[in-house]
């Protein structure tokens, strides 16, 4: 293993990620689990997990990103979730553009220079419709794990349209509509239809700057980077972590320390 040199966490609404890197900026090591309620005792079992598998912590350059990231009371400084962002996607991919980040619980999209810098963003942390939680929830209640909800729905020939634009209301139609007989791919395709259309209309709010580039871990669901793609006839960009540009640009922040 190449020498540990910082390290990034990025304590987000629904999951707690971190990112070891060497001096040259390379991952070594990553890992994500879901965030617990008493974030500064995750944060100090992180810490012991950090210890035993990529060593020793003192004098290890150490930020802080994501909702949670004031609790990350080792954190040498904590830095907001748009910079990390920008910062982990522009190293990771090395050109900018507009960078859309679908999380648990909010979605972020970002216009970043071709130097790296953030130029304007928006960010959604209001109305759950725009974020995970609005396909969470509904597969939850099928019974259908979340990583297989974006196949089924690409599966699909047909599309039901949800007219609700609030996640508690989408929930009670779905709920309606599964009692009255209406398949279960048809409607996940138009929950997807719904995400898609709310994160292109932040997308417009901004302006969008080509390339496209995705993050979140949302966008590991093929059927949101399809239709994203579709809706905005970008081809679009995924890292090869997309879930963890935060906390990769949180650890390229620290090894700069
Ligand atoms: P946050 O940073 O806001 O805590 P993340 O970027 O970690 O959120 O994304 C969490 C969301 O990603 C959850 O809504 C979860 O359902 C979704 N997600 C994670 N992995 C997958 C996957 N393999 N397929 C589909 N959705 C996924």
């Amino acid at each position: 293993m190449s020498k540990f040199s910082a390290l990034g966490f990025d304590i987000g609404s629904t999951t707690a990620k971190i990112v070891a890197v060497d001096e040259t900026g390379k991952i070594i090591w990553q890992y994500i689990e879901n965030t617990e309620p008493k974030i500064e005792e995750q944060v100090e079992n992180l810490l012991k997990k950090v210890k035993k598998e990529v060593g020793d912590t003192l004098n290890i350059p150490v930020v802080a990103t994501g909702y949670g990231r004031n609790l990350v009371l080792q954190a040498n400084r904590k830095v907001t979730e748009i910079t990390c962002h920008a910062k982990g996607i522009f190293k990771a991919v090395g050109h900018g553009g507009t960078l859309v980040d679908i999380g648990g619980q909010d979605s972020k999209v970002i216009i970043i220079s071709d130097k790296g810098k953030v130029v304007d963003f928006t960010m959604n942390d209001k109305c759950a419709a725009g974020t995970g939680r609005f396909l969470e929830n509904t597969a939850e209640r099928m019974k259908i794990p979340v990583e297989n909800i974006g196949k089924l729905s690409i599966e699909s020939p047909d599309e039901v349209n949800i007219s609700s634009t609030c996640t508690v209301f989408a929930e009670s139609e779905i709920i309606s509509m599964l009692a009255h007989g209406e398949g279960i791919a048809p409607i996940l395709k138009g929950l997807h239809r719904g995400l898609i259309s709310r994160v292109v209309g932040m997308i417009r709010s901004v302006g969008l700057v080509p390339p496209l580039m995705l993050s979140g871990g949302v966008v590991k669901n093929d059927a949101i980077r399809k239709m994203l793609s579709e809706s905005t006839k970008q081809t679009v960009i995924v890292p090869e972590y997309p879930q963890l540009m935060g906390a990769y640009g949180a650890a390229l922040i620290a090894l700069k320390e």
